[in-house]
């Protein structure tokens, strides 16, 4: 038996870090939304006690660093299945771009070991489970739209925002989220205010999550690689409606409403980006079905 499982990315319209706690990790608060750029993750039943990963991508690891294999670990061990999995993952999420692509390809690993193996789990369940594996992999396994806050696993779902394009811009450098987290100094942030985003969203308010659009973690990247500073005034000038970047960059996004805009932006970016993306913000949790 096989099955296909669909592992869409996600972008941060704010994200906020308001302390860091005694256990290290930093508490936050922000809200995700799902975009229609997904891998795809394919499991297919194995007799044998064995899990096997492949992704033919060269930035993703065919080992026990891959976070779909730990995925699997996990539940196979905690529901102590005897049976294994072969798990075949073709990316076309950016690798390590801000976009959650690894806790995306755990998430939909989760949900389709659930099918698979039958475990008859719920998503609350799942949830729980990715937020072993890693912060954002809890956002995932619902998908959709949602405020996170804790270290970013404890997920209320929020309506989805309007619908609109998003351009996408990855510059040809990864950032380690672990090392902007690190280097972010506290004492000196503008928080973005995420209440008000809520309440834009909310509202179907389009100019309102425009204006409240913002990312404490631009302060580090931004200094770190001004080529992301870059992307973000070119984004500006082709007349996207509002530009921030996702997550620890060095993933950029443009909001655009108007079909010809969107276009001249994608067009724009282009000449300046080896990897850039025009796709559906879509929002809404059915998505992964
Ligand atoms: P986040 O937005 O959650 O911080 P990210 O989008 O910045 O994540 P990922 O694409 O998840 O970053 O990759 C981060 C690192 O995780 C990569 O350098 C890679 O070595 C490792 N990794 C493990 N599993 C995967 C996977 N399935 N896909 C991509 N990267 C993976």
């Amino acid at each position: 038996m096989r099955i296909l499982v669909k592992a869409p990315a996600k972008i941060n319209l704010a994200l906020d870090v308001l302390h860091k706690r005694t256990d290290g990790y930093h508490e936050v608060k922000m809200v995700m939304t799902t975009i229609d750029l997904a891998d795809r993750v394919e499991l297919e039943l194995l007799d044998t006690d064995q899990i096997k990963i492949s992704s033919h991508n060269r930035f993703v690891p065919d080992d026990n660093r891959n976070l779909a294999y730990q995925a699997a670990v996990l539940i196979k061990n905690k529901y102590k299945i005897s049976k294994g999995v072969s798990i075949s993952i073709t990316k076309s999420i950016p690798v390590a771009a801000g976009l959650a692509g690894g806790s995306s390809d755990a998430a939909a690993t989760l949900r389709g070991l659930n099918t698979l193996w039958n475990l008859g789990l719920s998503l609350d369940e799942l949830a729980q489970i990715g937020a072993e594996i890693g912060s954002d992999v809890s956002f995932c396994v619902y998908g959709g739209t949602a405020l996170a806050t804790g270290r970013g696993e404890i997920i209320q779902p929020i309506d989805p925002p309007p619908h609109c394009w998003v351009v996408l811009a990855k510059p040809s450098i990864g950032v380690s989220t672990a090392d902007v987290y690190g280097q972010l100094n506290l004492s000196s942030i503008k928080h973005p205010d995420v209440d008000q985003m809520v309440d834009a969203i909310r509202n179907q308010d389009y100019q309102g999550i425009c204006k409240e659009m913002g990312n404490v973690l631009e302060e580090v990247t931004l200094k770190n690689y001004p080529e992301v500073a870059q992307i973000k005034e070119q984004m500006k000038r082709f007349g996207a409606d509002a530009v921030l970047m996702s997550g620890s960059g060095p993933t950029v996004f443009g909001l655009i409403q108007h079909d010809s805009r969107m276009q001249r932006v994608y067009n724009g970016l282009r000449g300046f980006c080896d990897q850039v993306f025009a796709v559906r913000l879509v929002g809404e949790r059915n998505h992964l079905d």
